[in-house]
């Protein structure tokens, strides 16, 4: 912009920012032709409750680029969203999630991470209804995960977006938490019916004595407000145990299970199934 102005301090200018902001622009690029092409895909994470019963899985977008292979939505979600296009995609997300849920062979939960932009829409209640309605998913089968940023902004907008959804019967998650600023009090507020904790807090548990009260503070004021917990980023049998000794409902992470590709999941759902009611018995005469 400023070389098309003529104005001799351009090449000063060059800094590490501009070139981010090139590549974010190409980015973009990138990610509508993308959308276009179909190259996103959904992995999806279990979630367990504390006897190790199949729960929900959450999804997880991937973009599975021609070159670069897989690329992570920490990559990529922040761009969509500032250039709006995690609208479209975001909805692809949902009912491509809720469509792969309503064919599973157990009727668990299927959890969708709403990015701020996407949840500050007018039309998202409308968007949700219509994605329920066209892949028979069960309301209360959907958990929408959200993170408190979006809350703190604008509470009333917030409230009043969330008083919405839960109307329609779908469950409101606040995701991450305990990595933003929001004030306890604040849950009480807002209508969510689970909260997680996020995996940093979990990591620290077994080293460090401040993030197990914090942990055991966090689960016992969400059992009082009547508000299911589930841990994110189990990834010991040490951490499953203290967590499950202090009354969290459900976990999640990588010593349960990675996020796996969609096409795996009826294998993994049949595979948990076997596994829940033991190898099959051998018939008498083979003994
Ligand atoms: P999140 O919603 O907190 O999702 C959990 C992330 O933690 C996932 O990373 C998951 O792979 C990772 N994780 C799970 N268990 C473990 C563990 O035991 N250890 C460690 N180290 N990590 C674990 P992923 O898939 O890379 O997603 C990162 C973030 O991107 C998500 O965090 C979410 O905020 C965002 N995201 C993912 N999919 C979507 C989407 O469809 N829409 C939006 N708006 N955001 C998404
Ligand atoms: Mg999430
Ligand atoms: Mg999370
Ligand atoms: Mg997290």
């Amino acid at each position: 912009q400023a070389k098309e102005h003529g104005l001799g301090w351009y090449r000063m200018f060059e800094s590490s920012m501009e070139v981010d902001l090139r590549e974010r622009r190409a980015m973009e690029q990138d990610l509508r032709a993308a959308l276009l092409r179909n190259e996103f895909a959904l992995h999806f994470q279990p979630i367990f409750d504390t006897n190790l019963e199949l729960v929900a899985f959450e999804a997880l977008v991937r973009w599975m680029h021609p070159t670069l292979g897989l690329v992570s939505p920490a990559q990529f979600v922040p761009v969509a969203e500032a250039c709006g296009l995690i609208i479209p995609l975001g909805e692809w997300v949902m009912r491509t999630a809720c469509l792969a849920a309503s064919g599973w062979d157990v009727p668990c939960r299927v959890g969708v991470n709403l990015s701020p932009a996407q949840f500050l829409r007018s039309d998202l209640r409308s968007t949700v209804t219509t994605i329920l309605a066209e892949t028979g998913l069960p309301a209360n089968r959907l958990e929408l995960e959200i993170t408190e940023g979006v809350l703190m902004e604008n509470t009333e907008g917030a409230i009043r977006a969330l008083t919405e959804l839960r109307d329609i019967g779908v469950r409101l998650v606040l995701d991450d938490f305990g990595t933003g600023y929001s004030s306890l009090s604040y849950l009480q507020l807002f209508p969510f019916d689970k909260l997680k904790v996020d995996r940093s807090f979990v990591q620290r548990m077994e080293a460090d004595e401040g993030s197990r009260a914090i942990v055991s503070a966090i689960i016992a004021m969400c059992r009082s407000l009547n508000l299911q917990v589930t841990a994110e980023g189990v990834e010991t049998i040490e951490q499953f145990d203290l967590l499950c000794a202090r009354g969290c409902h459900e976990l999640q992470g990588f010593l349960l299970g990675h996020p796996i590709p969609q096409k795996n999941v009826e294998h993994f759902i049949r595979r948990y199934l076997l596994a829940q009611v033991g190898p099959p018995v051998p018939p008498r005469a083979a003994l």
